[in-house]
């Protein structure tokens, strides 16, 4: 039975080992935030880093800053790549945004599988990433195999398996789906594609820094993903991309640019690319922005990903039990799987009127997200978020449909 108290979210918080993270971003307590999925809360030390990186190394030290700035991208990529991702170093930079990434790898990889012509996808995947397939598939002809995931219980690898020949150049997935939060098994789904020849190309947007992401262990070839969801690079902060090593000499982007060329600034006339991961990248950075990335997956890493894994199944099965006991009877249900081992940091709970309960918990200054159809999605990061704050949630949730608050606003 399940303390409903809020007392006893207090004693969570309590026993909580990464509290005192919580006290490393601007936060306005009055606010409860649901919604580090969508985009992190913004570091205490960002705007420090800024404004030195403004006033000193573009405002006083101009164009000599580059000396520092032209590493920064590959820099930043090590630190998420070795201290948040498994990846190995020189596997991962900052570039681009997950959507351009997503294109430059999968055109890399259907390049080097010549002849085949299929492409394994599913159907719950983010609307970007389904986009950017069907564009690829109309450039080059090429057939989207597209496999039918449960919206709640993710994805079926029996299915997948099903959907993969000897004709799949590329088997292209998120890590843990942007809906329900299911986290599927990347070693098991990069078993089945290499067995078939094929490449594999993760989306990490929902995974980098809510969950262990086993890019070596797994032996998966490339990824991209987002940096100011769990990561809190801010808004619009550049991606980053993962190639494997062992890859990356014989994979090419498809957008040749300078910052991918050997010896940049011999200015040559042919483009010649780099052989390490620097060739994925096109050109100019954004220096400013990848500061931010770095302040925010710094802490992250220090937070350390194993320590993250245990708050974010506490949160998100805390929430769940509450869900069960406070919120089904008011028309709620989990649409999450509800094993902790097979989901990320965010749950969903389906309800008839999700869109209008979101507008009234926004009014009540608690922050969820929405999505279709039905959703409350609620993403309690684990490096900030209090055992109160879902508490917190779960009680206005309650408190709004129980008087009947929501159908004040529009459906
Ligand atoms: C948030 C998200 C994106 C966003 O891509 P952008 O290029 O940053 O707009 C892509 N894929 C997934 C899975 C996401 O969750």
């Amino acid at each position: 039975m399940t303390d409903l108290t809020r007392a006893y979210a207090e004693t969570l918080d309590a026993a909580d080992p990464l509290a005192a993270f919580r006290d490393r971003f601007v936060l306005d307590p009055t606010v409860t935030y649901l919604d580090g999925n969508s985009l992190g809360r913004l570091p205490a030390s960002t705007a420090e880093r800024l404004r030195r990186a403004v006033e000193e190394e573009w405002g006083a030290g101009l164009i000599r800053s580059w000396a520092d700035w032209m590493s920064l991208s590959a820099e930043v990529g090590d630190l998420i790549g070795t201290g948040i991702l498994g990846a190995r170093p020189g596997e991962v930079i900052v570039s681009d945004s997950t959507t351009v990434n997503l294109y430059k790898l999968a055109a890399a990889a259907l390049d080097a599988r010549p002849g085949r012509r299929v492409v394994v996808i599913d159907d719950d995947n983010f609307p970007t990433d389904l986009y950017v397939f069907q564009g690829l598939a109309a450039q080059r002809g090429l057939e989207l195999r597209i496999v039918h995931t449960d919206l709640d219980a993710g994805l079926d690898p029996g299915a997948l398996r099903a959907a993969v020949d000897t004709d799949v150049a590329l088997v292209s997935l998120s890590h843990v789906a942007y809906r329900s939060g299911a986290l599927v098994d990347m070693a098991a789904i990069t078993r089945i594609a290499h067995d078939a020849g094929a490449l594999t190309l993760w989306d990490l947007s929902h995974a980098a820094g809510s969950v262990p992401v086993p890019l070596s262990a797994a032996g998966a070839d490339l990824a991209v993903g987002c940096t100011y969801k769990y990561l809190n690079g801010g808004p619009g902060a550049p991606a980053f991309l993962y190639v494997r090593s062992e890859l990356q000499a014989a994979l090419r982007q498809p957008i040749w640019g300078w910052f991918g060329q050997a010896d940049q600034f011999t200015m040559g006339a042919r483009y010649d690319p780099v052989p390490g991961i620097e060739r994925f990248t096109v050109g100019t950075p954004s220096v400013l922005a990848t500061y931010a990335v770095a302040e925010g997956a710094r802490i992250v890493a220090e937070a350390g990903i194993g320590r993250l894994r245990a708050k974010g199944m506490a949160l998100t099965s805390y929430l769940i039990e509450l869900a069960d006991a406070v919120l089904a009877p008011l028309g709620f249900s989990v649409a999450s799987p509800r094993d902790a081992e097979r989901r990320g940091a965010h749950v969903s709970l389906h309800h008839p009127a999700a869109w209008q309960v979101c507008q009234a918990l926004l009014h009540r200054n608690v922050v969820p997200d929405f999505r279709t159809p039905d959703r409350l999605r609620l993403g309690p990061a684990p490096l900030y978020t209090r055992f109160t704050e879902v508490w917190e949630g779960v009680d206005r949730m309650r408190a709004i449909v129980a008087a009947g608050e929501h159908e004040r606003y529009p459906a």
